[in-house]
């Protein structure tokens, strides 16, 4: 049974120590990669002038079925056009001290990404391809790659080089705000953007078998507190979560006052509540994900087809939500566990184009408002309808006139992309 490759990303919050560990496998991929293009480009260059052949080895090989022996020759070229394998011996050769405190492996992985971005490159398959490139460290994206990285008790472990200048119990493992979908994976990725870090796992996950078809499809309607689908509402938004977000907004403000006021981020009672602030951070990512795998599994379960929205573009009225990052976040996470269940499960999902107007169409007759008669996050002016109510105003449609919920009817519009797949556009 093959596995499946699903990666995850997480953002780590390293501790002062894990993030010098962080910033330095950043600046030592960037170097290793800068070093190994130099290399390349010295050795291919003495490939075109200087190369030629020295001699020709012949090489018998049999071949296992048939026992017959053929003799391969191949040429011994005084300046061969650069590999890999080649440039990264030479930069192990020429390894300096303080580079034996940093990673090995990481030093293999660049110059091993370096020789796919030059076959890349070369590739007239793949004609999008640049030249590979020198980093610069102002690039605002930049990280390294590990092969070296486990997964130990739930935690992400990156390896420490044997001769780091970090002691081993100051070398912490990172916690993964969501549990790893398994113990095993592949190369990990850790990169750095807005001085934040983050690291992407490819877990390798087995093959799960897929559910026996229940002869039901579903369609949900995100929305702050609660998300709609085809057998009623799901809560997305319960008491305990909102009393999370009061704390969360309280211990920002707090920290927020402390920096303007006294001007110290060192003093041991912005520590304090910086420290409450993180583990607010952290009950409230466990509630989330809490809630949306239980409604995905759910949904799974029970349903062949699933159409979702496409949620980076959906504006909600969220005035009244205290921590309103925070609380988007969890739409996100919605998405990404529907995408891999459904594809563990063997189920369809269905992402509604940005452009459908799901919130705009009649789902019974298909009208779709335009201009002033549009729905806007705070109902319609012009017909003075509130923010939840959708009203047709077509004559013929069955519902004409009549008040339903705004939700139930963006629900039914989504459901329609199963029967209509040519709707799922700007219309
Ligand atoms: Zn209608």
């Amino acid at each position: 049974m093959t596995d499946t490759i699903q990666t995850v990303v997480y953002e780590l919050h390293p501790n002062k120590t894990m993030k010098l560990v962080l910033d330095e496998a950043i600046d030592y991929r960037r170097y290793c990669w800068n070093q190994a293009l130099e290399t390349w480009n010295e050795l291919y260059l003495a490939h075109k002038i200087y190369d030629k052949i020295l001699w020709t080895k012949f090489i018998p090989k049999q071949n296992k079925k048939t026992g017959k022996i053929t003799v391969k020759p191949i040429d011994i070229h005084l300046n061969p056009s650069p590999n890999w394998k080649m440039v990264r011996d030479i930069m192990v050769h020429d390894k300096a001290d303080w580079q034996y405190q940093r990673s090995a492996h990481l030093l293999g992985l660049a110059v091993k990404d370096l020789g796919n971005a030059w076959q890349n490159f070369f590739d007239k398959a793949q004609p999008d391809w640049g030249k590979p490139h020198f980093h610069s460290r102002r690039e605002p994206r930049q990280g390294f790659k590990s092969d070296q990285s486990k997964i130990v008790d739930g935690l992400l472990r990156l390896e420490r080089p044997q001769k780091s200048l970090v002691p081993s119990e100051e070398w912490r493992d990172f916690k993964l705000s969501e549990k790893p979908l398994s113990d095993k994976i592949g190369v990990v990725s850790y990169f750095r953007e807005n001085g934040r870090y983050y690291a992407a796992v490819p877990f390798k996950v087995a093959n799960k078998k897929a559910l026996p078809k229940t002869g039901k499809n579903t369609a949900v309607d995100v929305n702050v507190g609660h998300f709609n689908y085809t057998d009623g509402q799901q809560n997305v938004l319960p008491k305990k979560l909102e009393r999370i977000y009061e704390k969360i907004k309280h211990y920002q403000r707090k920290l927020a006052h402390k920096r303007v006021v006294t001007g110290s981020t060192q003093s041991n009672n912005y520590l304090k509540t910086r420290t409450k602030l993180q583990a607010c951070y952290r009950k409230a990512s466990n509630i989330q994900n809490d809630l949306m795998h239980k409604f995905t599994t759910k949904l799974v379960n029970n349903y062949d087809q699933i159409v979702i929205e496409n949620l980076s573009v959906k504006g909600m009225l969220m005035s009244h939500v205290a921590s309103k990052g925070v609380h988007r976040s969890m739409f996100g996470r919605f998405k990404q566990m529907l995408t891999y269940k459904c594809k563990w499960y063997g189920r369809k999902l269905i992402l509604a184009d940005k452009l459908y107007p799901s919130t705009q169409r009649c789902a019974v007759c298909g009208t779709i408002k335009h201009g002033d008669e549009r729905i806007t996050l705070y109902g319609n002016k012009k017909h003075g309808t509130k923010h939840n109510e959708f009203v047709c105003y077509n004559k013929k449609c069955p519902n004409y006139n009549l008040v339903v919920d705004r939700d139930t009817n963006a629900m039914f519009n989504l459901l329609a992309l199963i029967e209509h797949p040519k709707l799922n556009k700007a219309l």
